[in-house]
């Protein structure tokens, strides 16, 4: 007698193959049987009759990390098929703290909209990432968690917010990394565009590759610029790369701002050049065309560089002001403004600090409530919210969007933390990827405009992801693989999540085993929670 046995289905198996029909055994959370015609039995049986069966979805760009310490039972991957999270992206973890900077990691958390409450603040020393994760993992989730460390509490646990680091304290960093390793982190995410992670010149990132390169890890980076500067970005991770041969993965590839609208087949050409001189790097993309951030992003980084407190604290100095709302909205000498090829009225908050009324508005409409441009509605209300305020910028084309996901090496991701439409999170109006972005390539990019094939699709959620992580047993449907499965409708699965109305679960995706766990029965959650810590061997 197996566990369970789904029958009937049409298996995609993750390899970009062509589909087959066959019976599906599972025992001891692995699938152990593949074949037509199954004869055993179940002591639970899944009749997939004219549903697709495909390994569970590797979402390889999450910030679950970050919420589910909060919500451990929040739904909104699972929901869309994801079994396993790479968590702990951009550079921004929970761990590792050290009680020395402490206060300065926690400040970075809140202008990144991640607010820990003062009982949960005596809570928060975790010595590593690996410890933090395990915790989550120990209250009970539903996906695998794939932990990588942050370059930012490693930075700050070394060196507070300070911009030039002694050599003493880059070994600080190494030896924090070394035993992030060496406890099974499977890579470390970098935040180049964030403060302070940007203070990292390019020898020391090649210093810490060459280490992420010994533990055969990788570095997943948002870039320095996804903007006027994206090209430069690019070439400095590529170097970055070839220098110390680390394994690149390149974070949510886009292109912000009108100006480099168009160009997306510019970049995947110099992104091939890189790979085909042997640099190792692969991307990941969410199928959007806004993007999410703090709306501290517009304020030159120069300008806050001892934290945004000291910029909104000299607000009421009119030529204070009136400088940096010029240099908002056109940049610096050594900054280019997220802000100037963008229409700025249709930027939507997403999360505030205090005035919950605020979230869901656009900045046009805040601006016509105060009667003010909208540049003082953003210094308004980065002030009244104490900097803290997460915003969707609508930035990026259709066109390129559509261009980057066909690229062999592009990979599907949520960028998403798992929330859920109650609890902590019912006041949120997140990024609709949060919900969507799964189903959405299904429904949308394969299903209706044809941009992908669903085997493509597939591999691009499951092999591909697994492969470059190094994550043997888990991205295909084959015999002995770990029995993590998504079994979606092809006609019907889709994403409700809009940007109107973020907080709703897909349509489509019937039913998700987790470790052999059926944790989606019939488009609804059963309860249970078999997600593990998985670590690097
Ligand atoms: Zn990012």
């Amino acid at each position: 007698m197996f566990d369970c046995i789904i029958r009937n289905g049409s298996i995609v198996n993750g390899t970009g193959a062509p589909s087959f029909a066959a019976d599906i055994a599972i025992a001891d959370g692995t699938i152990s049987l593949i074949v037509r015609g199954l004869s055993g039995t179940g002591r639970n049986e899944i009749d997939a009759t004219g549903l697709v069966i495909a390994p569970g979805f590797i979402d390889i760009h999450s910030h679950s990390d970050l919420s589910l310490f909060f919500e451990p039972h929040a739904q909104s991957k699972i929901m869309q098929g994801v079994t396993t999270e790479v968590v702990g992206n951009c550079g921004i973890t929970s761990a590792p703290v050290r009680a020395i900077h402490k206060a300065a990691l926690l400040r970075l958390f809140e202008t990144n909209n991640f607010t820990i409450t003062a009982s949960e603040e005596k809570l928060w020393n975790w010595p590593s990432q690996i410890d933090h994760v395990n915790n989550l993992v120990e209250k009970g989730v539903s996906s695998n968690l794939i932990p990588l460390v942050g370059g930012v509490p490693l930075r700050v646990a070394a060196a507070g917010m300070k911009e030039h680091l002694e050599p003493q304290e880059l070994d600080v960093i190494k030896s924090l990394l070394q035993e992030e390793l060496r406890q099974g982190i499977w890579g470390m995410s970098s935040g180049l565009y964030y403060i302070p992670e940007s203070h990292f010149n390019r020898e020391e990132l090649i210093e810490l590759c060459r280490i992420i390169r010994e533990n055969n890890a990788i570095w997943a980076v948002h870039m320095r610029d996804e903007g006027q500067r994206l090209f430069a970005a690019v070439d400095e991770v590529i170097d970055i790369a070839n220098q110390s041969r680390v394994s690149l993965q390149i974070s949510h590839l886009k292109l912000e701002g009108k100006s480099n609208w168009g160009r997306a087949a510019d970049l995947l050409a110099r992104l091939d050049r890189a790979r085909a001189e042997g640099v190792d790097v692969h991307w990941d993309q969410y199928p959007y065309t806004a993007y999410g951030s703090g709306l501290v992003d517009a304020i030159p980084p120069a300008w806050r560089a001892q934290g945004i407190d000291q910029v909104l604290s000299r607000l009421s100095d009119k030529q204070f002001s009136d400088s940096l709302k010029q240099a908002m909205l056109r940049g610096t000498e050594t900054w280019r403004s997220p802000l100037e090829e963008i229409e700025i009225e249709k930027i939507i908050v997403t999360e505030v600090k205090n005035d919950l009324e605020y979230v869901g508005k656009t900045i046009g409409e805040l601006a016509t409530t105060w009667q003010r441009e909208p540049v003082d509605a953003i210094l308004r209300l980065l002030n009244t919210q104490e900097g803290s305020v997460k915003v969707v910028v609508p930035a990026m084309s259709e066109q390129d969007v559509e261009v980057i996901m066909q690229h062999p090496a592009t990979m599907i991701s949520s960028d998403g933390k798992a929330v859920s439409p109650q609890g902590r999170y019912a006041q949120l109006h997140p990024h609709p990827r949060y919900y969507g972005a799964f189903p959405r390539v299904l429904g949308r990019y394969v299903r209706e405009k044809g941009i992908l094939d669903l085997n493509e699709a597939i591999q691009k959620m499951t092999s591909l992801p697994a492969s470059r992580l190094g994550l043997k047993d888990r991205g295909m449907i084959a015999e002995g693989q770990a029995a993590d499965i998504v079994i979606f409708n092809p006609q019907t699965v889709i994403d409700h999540a809009t940007f109107q109305q973020p907080c709703r679960f897909p349509q489509g995706i019937e039913y998700v085993l987790v470790n052999g766990d059926v944790v989606i029965e019939e488009g609804e959650h059963t309860g249970r929670y078999p997600g593990r810590l998985l670590k690097k061997q």
